[in-house]
């Protein structure tokens, strides 16, 4: 018995090892694709010092848009490291849904840049929750839905109230995902369409926060899909984490 024990340990500390090479050599190999464009403009700026202006601000622009791309990786490997770390605890305060929603409405729509129809629609209680964690969690699968759907397309949001607790939905009349993908999405860098996600300046790691964010509130996140005609992602609350005299209000 003591032997199986021992195995056991071995192969979880194996996967939790495998995990982490994975992790590093995934991160690194991010980073090293714009470290490796914005080196390249700088090689031609050291040897071509004369080069005319239109064409130089071209360059600082695609290198303003590399730099872009390793601070977003940057900040969201911190947020998913300050997410697993057990000295991070949640300060669980009330979160106020109306503001929080109005917020991240406001800045899909400037994402989308009018691009989309996008709608809120609140219709529930407060919870007691992390505000900023959750609005990283909120923001990410808002924004999400702007870089998976096309112009033109519909975005809902949603809050509501179920019988099984508050829900949180983001509906989206997109690409879409192909079923196989599903159980996958959440994973550290795993993405359907790479150089979709890079275009939109995607860094794979937004539902990896997503779902660390959910496990640190006791929710759940379910995703419906059909390809080319959209996706829900409906974030569900247990009742326990609602504010009651919220309830009684409204
Ligand atoms: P990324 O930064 O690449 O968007 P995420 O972790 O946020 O990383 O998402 C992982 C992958 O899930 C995306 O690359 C994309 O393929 C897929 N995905 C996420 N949200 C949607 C959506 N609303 N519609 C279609 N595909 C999506």
């Amino acid at each position: 018995r003591r032997q199986i024990l021992v195995t056991h340990d071995a192969t979880e500390s194996d996967r939790i090892e495998m995990m982490r090479r994975d992790f590093v050599a995934n991160a690194s190999h991010e980073l090293r694709t714009p470290l490796t464009v914005i080196n390249g403009f700088l090689e031609i700026a050291c040897a071509q010092p004369n080069l005319d202006v239109k064409t130089r601000l071209s360059h600082l622009k695609l290198m303003a848009e590399q730099g872009q791309r390793m601070q977003n990786l940057v900040e969201d490997m911190l947020t998913l490291t300050r997410l697993e770390s057990v000295d991070y605890p949640l300060r669980p305060e009330r979160v106020n849904i109306h503001i929080l929603l109005d917020q991240i409405l406001q800045d899909t729509q400037a994402l989308s840049g009018g691009r989309h129809d996008i709608s809120l629609e609140v219709d529930g209680p407060d919870i007691k929750g992390g505000t900023e964690e959750l609005r990283s969690a909120f923001g990410n699968l808002a924004t999400n839905a702007v870089r998976y759907t096309p112009e033109h397309g519909t975005i809902r949001l949603r809050w509501k109230l179920k019988e099984s607790g508050p829900e949180f939905t983001v509906e989206d009349s997109g690409i879409g995902i192909r079923p196989e993908h599903i159980s996958r999405l959440t994973e550290r860098f795993y993405r359907v369409d790479k150089s979709r996600s890079r275009e939109t300046q995607g860094t794979g790691l937004g539902l990896a926060i997503v779902k660390h964010v959910l496990l640190r509130h006791d929710a759940t996140l379910a995703i419906e899909s059909v390809p080319e005609q959209g996706s829900t992602f409906r974030v569900k609350f247990p009742r326990k984490a609602v504010c009651e005299d919220t309830l009684e209000k409204g």
